[in-house]
């Protein structure tokens, strides 16, 4: 039987590094990364075994998604999960917010993710079948202060989500998103203690999540047990937007 195919972008690390190690156990997978090649590869050495493989691509640049998606049909045959993880976060009030900054987070957050999933569309559409998870943010479902650029992005991730799953269900094409809550990766890293320990006092499981634990419900999107899923929001937060 042949190995199912899976595209991960922004896999060079956190999140979108964990979903590509939870997936490589029954896929062979892609690790598409921007700018740290190093680290895309150490991602790829700690795969089980597999025919797996870095690809560097800008989601933001339309032809370059196109062209790395038909070298990943000329060298797999298919695409069978595409993964929508690469994203950036560019905080500051919105008064003091530039105009550079809003639009840098909605060309990779948002636009990067609306050039993968038309591009694998034409694909899937082909092979009638195929899963798209888009990895939102709790922050598109209640915003945040400092935030307004990227809570855009994700809220417009999340209504493409639907908007796509509706587009592409009679294709046998399911498109879901997870929208995590904060989630220890370098993105959080870098944020001081006095609003760690804010985001923890809304947080009723009193913990931060961890990357693993987004792969895991990634996975299972990505599996044939969530065949009859579309259209859907999955929240990984401990609770802390319910
Ligand atoms: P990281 O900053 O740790 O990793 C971001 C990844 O995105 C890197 O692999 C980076 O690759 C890649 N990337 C950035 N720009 C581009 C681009 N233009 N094209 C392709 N790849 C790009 O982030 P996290 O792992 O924390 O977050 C992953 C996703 O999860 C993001 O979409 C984020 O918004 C979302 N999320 C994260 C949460 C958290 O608490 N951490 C909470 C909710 C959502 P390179 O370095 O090579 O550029």
């Amino acid at each position: 039987m042949t190995r199912k195919v899976a595209l991960v972008t922004g896999a060079s690390r956190g999140i979108g590094a964990a979903i590509a190690k939870s997936l490589a156990k029954d896929h062979d997978v892609i690790i598409n990364f921007a700018s740290r090649e190093e680290q895309a590869l150490e991602v790829l050495h700690t795969l089980p075994e597999g025919n797996h493989s870095i690809y560097k691509c800008d989601v933001q640049d339309h032809d370059a998604v196109k062209v790395m998606m038909e070298e990943i049909v000329k060298q797999y045959g298919h695409i069978d999960v595409l993964v929508n993880n690469a994203g950036i976060t560019r905080d500051n009030l919105m008064m003091k917010m530039s105009d550079e900054d809003f639009d840098k987070v909605m060309s990779i957050n948002t636009k990067g993710c609306f050039n993968c999933i038309q591009t694998v569309s034409r694909i899937m559409m082909k092979q009638r079948a195929g899963k798209i998870i888009n990895i939102a943010s709790v922050i598109g479902l209640i915003g945040n202060m400092g935030q307004v650029n990227y809570a855009a992005s994700k809220g417009a991730i999340i209504a493409m989500t639907k908007a796509s799953a509706k587009e592409l269900g009679s294709r046998n094409i399911q498109v879901n998103a997870i929208a995590p809550g904060f989630i220890e990766t370098e993105m959080t890293q870098v944020l001081h203690d006095e609003l760690k320990q804010k985001m923890l006092d809304l947080i009723p499981l009193k913990r931060f999540g961890q990357a693993d634990e987004v792969a895991a419900v990634a996975k299972f999107l990505a599996s044939c047990d969530a065949d009859y899923i579309t259209g859907q929001v999955l929240v990984i937060d401990g609770g802390m937007v319910m």
